[in-house]
C-alpha cells in the first residue's frame, strides 16, 4: 500500500516543481514498502532508501531556492521557507539515528514525512507558486508577498511547524524511555552482581566459619565433634565398601607430671609438638587426625586391617618420641612418648552409633593395656569380626614396644 497518495490540490503549476514533487513522493512510497517489508530486509538496503530519499530532497530544496531567487521572491517569504527546509533535513537525519530506540520507528518516520511533505506542498510551495504568477502578471515582489499574506492566512505554515515539533518530541520521548529501560536494566544487573558477590562472599565466610567450628584452637587438627560426625560416615563406608576401619586412640604417657614440672604452656607447645609428629606419621590422604580430648588423640584409618593400623600406631608411637622433648618426670622414658590403644574391623551390623561406640571401647581398652604394660607402645585389641563384648577389652594383646625412646 502506498503511504502518500497523490492529490490534484499538490499541482503547483511549475512543471520543474510538481515532477519534483512527484519524484518525492515515489520515493517515500519506496521507503515506506522497504521498512514494512519485514524484519529480515537487510540495513544496508533501508539505509540506501533513505539516503537517496534524503540527497533527493536536499537536490529538490536547492533547486526550488534557485527558482525563488531567479523569481526574486520577497525575503520575507524566501527565509522562511529555507528554514523550513533546512529544519525537514535535520529533523529526518535525527529521527533516522534515533530510530533503533524508537519504539515504533517505521510508523513514526513515515508519519512525518508523509505528513510533512503534505502540508509543504499544499502550504509553502503553493504560496511560493502564487507570488510567482503574481510577479509574472506584473506585481513587484513586495506586492506579490503582501496579496499572498491579505489571501491566505499562515495556518498551514503554523500547523506544518507545530507537526515537525510534535514528531521530532515524540521521537526524543521514545529514545528517553529506551535510555530510561537501559540505565534501569543495567542497575538491575550491577545489584545483581553485588548480591552475587555478597552471597560468594557469604558462602565463603559460612565455610570458614564451619572450618573453624570443626577445628581444634589449640592443635589446628579435627576437634571432637568434627571426629564423631567423620567417625559415623566411615563406618558407614567401611561397612557398605566391607573394609576394615582402624582407630588409633593416644594418650600422652604422664602428662600431668610434664604439666606438673614445665608448667601449662610448655604442656601446649608439648601437645602441638606431639599432634604434629602424630600427622607427620599418617601417610594416605583419608588417614584423619583428631583431638579427642586433653591430652587424648584420636586416628581413623579406612580400608586398615588390624596388622596395618598396628604398624601406623607404632610409627606415631616412634615418631612422637624422636621428638625426642624432654620430660624429666616420665617414668616411661626420659623424653615425652605415647601410649597408643589400636582396633580394627569390619563394622557389625546394627546402627552406625553403636559400631562405632564398639571400635571406640575397642581402642580404649588397647590403650588401658599399652598404660598397664608400661607405656610408650601401642597394644591392639584382639581381633573380634562383632561386636566386642566386654571380656574382649581384658584380652586385649600387648604388642612390643615401638621403638625410639629413650
Ligand atoms: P597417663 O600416662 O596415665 O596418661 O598420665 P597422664 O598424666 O597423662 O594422665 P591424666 O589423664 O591424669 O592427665 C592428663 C593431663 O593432661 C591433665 C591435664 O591437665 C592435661 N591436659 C589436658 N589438656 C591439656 C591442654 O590442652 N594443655 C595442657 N597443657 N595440658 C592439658
Ligand atoms: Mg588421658
Ligand atoms: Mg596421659
Amino acid at each position: 500500500m502506498e503511504a502518500f497518495v497523490w492529490d490534484q490540490n499538490f499541482i503547483t503549476g511549475l512543471p520543474e516543481v510538481d515532477r519534483q514533487h512527484h519524484g518525492l513522493v515515489d520515493l517515500f512510497n519506496e521507503l515506506n514498502r522497504t521498512l514494512f517489508q519485514g524484519e529480515d530486509t537487510p540495513a544496508e538496503q533501508l539505509e540506501a532508501v533513505f539516503q537517496r530519499l534524503l540527497a533527493y530532497a536536499a537536490d529538490h530544496f536547492a533547486d526550488e531556492e534557485a527558482l525563488m531567487a531567479a523569481c526574486s521572491l520577497d525575503d520575507r517569504h524566501v527565509q522562511p521557507h529555507r528554514s523550513v527546509h533546512r529544519q525537514f533535513v535535520e529533523q529526518v537525519r535525527s529521527m533516522w539515528a534515533l530510530r533503533s530506540q524508537l519504539r515504533q520507528p517505521s510508523e513514526t518516520i513515515m508519519g512525518f514525512l508523509t505528513s510533512w511533505l503534505g502540508l509543504h506542498i499544499l502550504g509553502i510551495d503553493q504560496a511560493m507558486a502564487r507570488q510567482m504568477a503574481s510577479i509574472e502578471g506584473g506585481l513587484d515582489p513586495a506586492q506579490a508577498f503582501e496579496l499572498e499574506s491579505s489571501h491566505h492566512d499562515h495556518g498551514m505554515q503554523a500547523l506544518l511547524k507545530m507537526v515537525g515539533n510534535l514528531y521530532h518530541v515524540l521521537a526524543q520521548q521514545n529514545a528517553d524511555l529506551v535510555q530510561a529501560n537501559r540505565h534501569l536494566e543495567e542497575r538491575v544487573q550491577a545489584r545483581t552482581r553485588e548480591l552475587a558477590g555478597a552471597n560468594d562472599a557469604l558462602q565463603a565466610a559460612n565455610l570458614q566459619l564451619r572450618a573453624l567450628s570443626r577445628t581444634d584452637g589449640l592443635l589446628q587438627i579435627a576437634n571432637r565433634p568434627y571426629f564423631d560426625e567423620w567417625l559415623l560416615d566411615e563406618v558407614a563406608r567401611a561397612r557398605r565398601q566391607s573394609q576394615p576401619l582402624g582407630l588409633l586412640m593416644l594418650d600422652v604417657d604422664f602428662f600431668k607430671r610434664y604439666n606438673d614440672t614445665y608448667g601449662h604452656q610448655a604442656g601446649d607447645a608439648c601437645l602441638q609438638a606431639v599432634a604434629r609428629a602424630a600427622a607427620g606419621a599418617l601417610h594416605r590422604r583419608t588417614d584423619f587426625l583428631a583431638r579427642y580430648g586433653g591430652e587424648e588423640l584420636v586416628v581413623l584409618l579406612p580400608d586398615t586391617d588390624r596388622d596395618g593400623a598396628m604398624l601406623i600406631a607404632q610409627r606415631v608411637v616412634a615418631a612422637v618420641a624422636g621428638q625426642a622433648i624432654a620430660h624429666a618426670a616420665s617414668d616411661a622414658a626420659s623424653v615425652v612418648t605415647l601410649s597408643v590403644g589400636v582396633a580394627s574391623g569390619l563394622p557389625p551390623p546394627g546402627p552406625l552409633d553403636q559400631a562405632a561406640a564398639a571400635l571406640l571401647a575397642q581402642a580404649d581398652a588397647a590403650l588401658y593395656e599399652a598404660k598397664r604394660s608400661g607405656r610408650n607402645r601401642a597394644v591392639a585389641a584382639p581381633a573380634t569380626p562383632a561386636v566386642p563384648t566386654a571380656s574382649a577389652a581384658a584380652t586385649a594383646a600387648t604388642v612390643p614396644t615401638a621403638s625410639g625412646a629413650q
